[in-house]
């Protein structure tokens, strides 16, 4: 079976932006296939009632089909959906969005279109390379084998400038061996440069000739930080981190507000769309001046300095202490008094903070709630939920458990934050039905 060739028609796309082809009761997943699409693919890995194939020739080519403009598309495992027209990549991911909701969540609503994002190329604030080999790059997909690249088209033209850069000096001198990650983020607004120089050692000979090179040569380069992580783990950052120039923070601006971050704090990706989902955060949350609002997982305080504009009173917690440092910093940055961030758990009981809250706001990792927290959240008779989420699939499960605590769903809109992946970002409101008696023992 393996090699064999078939023809095919992709009938569908899973959320991996694999073809789905249907041939004798064999489903096939196919590598860069688009649906209606025909052709020739050839089995590379087949189980039971399923195969892996790849494209070996199209009869018939999508009108959605593109010409990849960028030069490591498949290699580096970044960009899923480059082959394929912006609209159409809005149109999978609201369908995607639709299905996740539905198989998971059994949630059927009505999905408005996905909101674009303003920029669909250099995007990204941020970006981090592993160095490995004598190379520095991505990742190729699920290997540790390292993809070089001169240009990455989601990434700034200063952040590769920067990456080139190091890799050239830190290659020649052969000094790449103690170089585990460079980490570089960028202040769309500010113009301000972070780097971080993720090293196995806390020094080597030639590093402060190194840090003096990059900032002669990168004048917006106002941090420079070196971080040491000797441990065997895949987690990017180590403990010590040592200020080489600059401060240990860059102030980025969203829609008027400055924000310090630091090279643990985490920042919305895509800075640009990040403003059109806060706003939308902000609107469906309906608040007023009465309004006292919890914002968990509130990171460096964004979410929460936009919505203490026009609240009384807001709350923000955050397990990082380096971003819970930065969010006390962002409110008097900013002069906003009616914010209180505190450096906790949000897996831990949240119910002293939830006291008198009108609406929560939750923006959590990829693994989304605990169970647990979503039951303090409906003991605690908290009128409005706002969900922001990157993550459909712990999105859906999470819907469906407040649903079952008697929240209805009120709103729900996709932001394209990462154009060409595949993934999205929901904002979603949901709202405390009027309990019956029996529902509301449930809780108990
Ligand atoms: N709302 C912020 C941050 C969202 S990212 C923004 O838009 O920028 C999720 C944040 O949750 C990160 O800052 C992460 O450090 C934090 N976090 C992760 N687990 C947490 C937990 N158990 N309790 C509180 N915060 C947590």
């Amino acid at each position: 079976m393996k090699n064999d060739i078939l023809f095919a028609r992709c009938i569908d796309m899973t959320v991996e932006a694999y073809g789905v082809c249907k041939v004798d009761g064999l489903v096939i997943f196919t590598k860069g296939m688009i649906i209606d699409e025909e052709g020739y693919i050839k089995i590379i890995a087949h189980k039971k009632n399923l195969a892996y194939a790849i494209i070996d020739r199209l009869t018939k080519v999508s009108p959605f089909r593109t010409k990849e403009a960028c030069p490591i598309a498949y290699k580096c495992g970044g960009c899923d959906l480059r082959h394929i027209a912006y609209e159409y990549q809005l149109l999978l991911k609201q369908k995607w969005l639709k299905e996740t909701l539905a198989n998971i969540g059994g949630i059927d609503y009505d999905i408005p279109p996905v909101v674009p994002s303003p920029l669909q190329d250099r995007y990204r604030n941020k970006v981090q390379v592993p160095i490995r080999d004598h190379k520095v790059g991505f990742y190729r997909v699920n290997s540790h084998d390292i993809v070089e690249y001169t240009d990455c088209l989601i990434q700034s033209e200063k952040a590769n400038a920067i990456i080139g850069f190091i890799k050239r000096k830190i290659i020649k001198d052969g000094t790449d061996r103690y170089f585990r990650h460079i980490l570089i983020k960028e202040g769309f607004t500010s113009g301000e440069i972070m780097i971080g120089l993720i090293l196995n050692v806390e020094d080597f000979s030639g590093l402060d000739t190194l840090v003096s090179d990059i900032v002669k040569e990168f004048p917006e380069v106002m941090s420079l930080i070196v971080n040491v992580n000797t441990r065997d783990d895949n987690v990017i950052l180590g403990d010590k981190e040592i200020v080489m120039y600059g401060s240990s923070y860059i102030i980025d601006e969203l829609d008027g507000l400055k924000f310090k971050i630091s090279l643990k704090s985490f920042y919305q990706t895509n800075p640009l769309q990040t403003v059109n989902l806060y706003k939308e955060v902000v609107k469906v949350s309906e608040v007023s001046k009465n309004t006292k609002i919890l914002d968990l997982y509130s990171g460096i305080g964004t979410i929460a300095l936009f919505l203490a504009r026009y609240a009384k009173e807001v709350i923000g917690v955050e397990v990082v202490a380096a971003a819970h440092a930065n969010a006390l910093d962002n409110a008097q940055l900013n002069k906003i008094d009616n914010v209180k961030f505190y450096h906790d758990d949000a897996s831990r009981s949240m119910v002293t903070y939830l006291k008198d809250v009108d609406v929560v706001v939750v923006d959590p990792p990829r693994k989304g709630l605990n169970q647990a927290l979503i039951k303090d959240i409906a003991q605690s008779g908290v009128e409005k939920v706002v969900y922001v989420s990157c993550n459909p699939s712990t999105l859906a499960r999470d819907l469906d458990r407040f649903k079952n605590l008697g929240y209805t769903l009120e709103s729900l809109r996709g932001f394209d934050m990462f154009p060409h992946t595949t993934h999205v970002e929901t904002v979603v409101s949901l709202k405390r039905a009027v309990l019956s008696r029996s529902a509301d023992s449930s809780l108990t």
